[in-house]
């Protein structure tokens, strides 16, 4: 489970409240994505034109598109409402807030993994205590329930897409209780899906993960939304269900109802007009490489036999417990912080080796690579990030966070070196944002002095560039793709407007990777990466060309990743790693692997 799910409304109230001192004059209406259409033309009377976005599930499908609207949103004043109605009102605002609960609450019991845990989040949105108390203050004051939850709602908009990351996520989720519970006051059945008889491409602006949660794959054989990114609840439950999806898509609504397009997941764009014996021929091939993946089973080698270590990315012991059910080798990343999100002081050494010890339970006898706490930016955790950094993402976050609370690595790395003890695991230890050489020390040092293999992230482009040097202070380093490219490019990995930029594909991104593999092999030290690049079956095998030792990924990526390499030999994996790092942009990289790998 993506542990963005597990951010519950109420856990952010502190961070609110902190907001809530600059509360913005106006509401922030969505944000739209502004990439334009590539192409737009007509031959032969037929509309052809291609809208791009940011592919987040791999695979083709072709149909035609289906869109799904949501309500006019409910105006923030309307009529006045008398005093004599204020009590009756606010009942009548409970009670429609109760039902859309309740309702969402027996939808998550009827549903299993991602989907029940998304519903069941929603359920809490619905139920939170701050925003019905904003609603129920606005009726006060003589506003009706539609428009009071409209404004309320608003008003947690604008305070969420200020404190941006993970919480600007939340915002679709916020919208679609106010619709819903709009809907239950207005007494209208409550939005959602259209009811297709054949299979279609569902567009929308964005849906609610509510309407994901409840997709049946067979009739909706594609995703494409406008806003979102590769962590909102579509993308999240696409995954889940194995749905080829596009998010962040510029220009959606020049296709229109009927439109048969051909949706391409991995690229991350959706044409018009193509011809339709090569789409359906395109589909077909794309259906069977999802079945060779569906038939691979590890260990993951090339072709010709080179070994590829393919561990999983966790948060959690259920994670864990999930991810050795696949064909992971071990852990390649354990996302600490995200088990103290909402954890407002810090954790006893006990508490925390217990929950670290659930995810070595999973993996025992196999490596697990653990990352000391990386809070700050999107990942606020109470006890360990600063309020109010005006640019918390090159603020005080990760290793950083020793400036503010000293103890907290020792504690840590106590509470590790406790979990594994009588424990038959194989405990690596790496630290996040190290971007100096004595940083790189002092945390080598204090790792290895509990008995623990000591290693770095690389994720700040400092790291990259002297790789060598900082080779020599630790046992490995794991390239954190997400921030590299962040940090190389200067855009944020969240903006979907950015989303060009904050791809690997990147040649400057693929230039600093290459050199750190290098350095890797050159030193004889092992050299991972851990970020979103290890996931993509493509990038997967132009990392294994450069020299990469291991890919840690999403439980749900390893197979195609395994599958993919068994496809190719190394000498096509190293050809691809030479060719990509003089390509002109991110675009002529990925034809230029895809053209030498020959897997798409
Ligand atoms: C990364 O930056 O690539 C990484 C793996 O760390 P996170 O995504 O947790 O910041
Ligand atoms: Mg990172």
């Amino acid at each position: 489970m993506n542990s963005v799910v597990n951010l519950h409304f109420t856990r952010f109230t502190r961070k609110i409240k902190n907001v809530m001192k600059n509360p913005p004059k106006e509401p922030i209406l969505s944000e739209q994505n502004t990439a334009v259409p590539s192409a737009n033309s007509s031959e032969n009377g037929t509309k052809k034109l291609i809208v791009e976005g940011t592919g987040v599930v791999s695979g083709l499908a072709y149909a035609p598109v289906a869109w799904v609207r949501r309500p006019e949103p409910p105006s923030l004043t309307g009529l006045e409402l008398p005093a004599a109605e204020i009590e009756d009102a606010i009942e009548e605002f409970k009670a429609a807030s109760d039902a859309v609960v309740s309702g969402l609450e027996e939808r998550a019991a009827k549903s299993e993994g991602d989907a029940a845990e998304v519903l069941k989040m929603t359920a809490g949105l619905a139920r939170d205590k701050a925003w019905r108390k904003s609603v129920v203050r606005h009726i006060k004051s003589g506003i009706r329930p539609v428009n009071a939850a409209a404004k309320a709602t608003e008003e947690f908009v604008a305070l969420f897409l200020k404190a941006g990351g993970l919480m600007a996520e939340r915002v679709t989720d916020l919208r679609d209780i106010r619709d819903r519970v709009a809907a239950r006051l207005e007494g209208r059945p409550e939005p959602g899906l259209p009811s297709p008889t054949s299979p279609v491409v569902l567009l929308a602006d964005d849906l609610a993960p509510v309407d994901t949660a409840g997709l049946n794959p067979e009739l909706f054989v594609a995703l494409a939304t406008e806003l979102g990114g590769p962590t909102s609840h579509t993308a999240i439950i696409a995954r889940q269900l194995g749905i080829p999806c596009v998010v962040a898509v510029g220009k959606m609504n020049m296709l229109e109802e009927g439109d048969m397009v051909l949706l391409d997941g991995g690229e991350g764009t959706l044409r018009l007009g193509v011809d339709e014996e090569l789409a359906k021929a395109q589909v077909a091939a794309d259906l069977e490489r999802r079945e060779k993946i569906a038939a691979w089973s590890g260990p993951a080698k090339t072709k010709d036999g080179h070994d590829v270590q393919l561990l999983a990315n966790v948060q959690d012991a259920a994670a864990s417990a999930r991810a050795a059910k696949t064909e992971a080798q071990g852990v390649g990343l354990f996302r600490t912080e995200l088990c103290f999100l909402g954890t407002p002081t810090e954790p006893s050494i006990e508490s925390q080796a217990n929950q670290y010890r659930g995810v070595f339970e999973a993996f025992k006898g196999h490596k697990v690579v653990v990352r000391t706490l990386d809070s700050g930016s999107d990942k606020p955790v109470p006890f360990a990030t600063l309020a109010d950094e005006p640019n918390p993402s090159l603020g005080v976050r990760g290793i950083r966070t020793q400036r503010i609370n000293s103890g907290l690595l020792g504690n840590q790395l106590e509470a590790i070196k406790q979990a594994t003890e009588h424990m038959d695991v194989e405990p690596w230890v790496m630290c996040p944002m190290i971007s100096t050489l004595p940083e790189a020390r002092e945390v080598a040092k204090a790792i290895r002095e509990r008995g623990l293999k000591a290693g770095i992230m690389v994720e700040v482009p400092s790291t990259a560039l002297l790789i060598d040097q900082f080779l020599d202070e630790v046992d490995f380093v794991s390239i954190g793709t997400n921030d590299l490219t962040q940090y190389v490019m200067a855009a944020d990995r969240l903006s979907a407007k950015l989303a060009d930029f904050t791809t690997p594909w990147q040649p400057a991104v693929l230039n600093l990777m290459a050199r750190v593999a290098e350095a890797g092999v050159r030193k004889g030290k092992p050299v991972g990466v851990c970020g979103e690049a290890a996931a993509d079956p493509l990038m997967a095998c132009v990392l294994v060309g450069m020299g990469m030792t291991s890919l840690s990924m999403a439980a749900g990526a390893i197979s195609a990743v395994g599958a993919a390499l068994a496809e190719v030999t190394l000498e096509q994996c190293q050809a691809a790693a030479r060719a990509v790092v003089s390509a002109f942009d991110d675009e002529q990289a990925h034809k230029t692997a895809k053209a030498i790998l020959e897997i798409s």
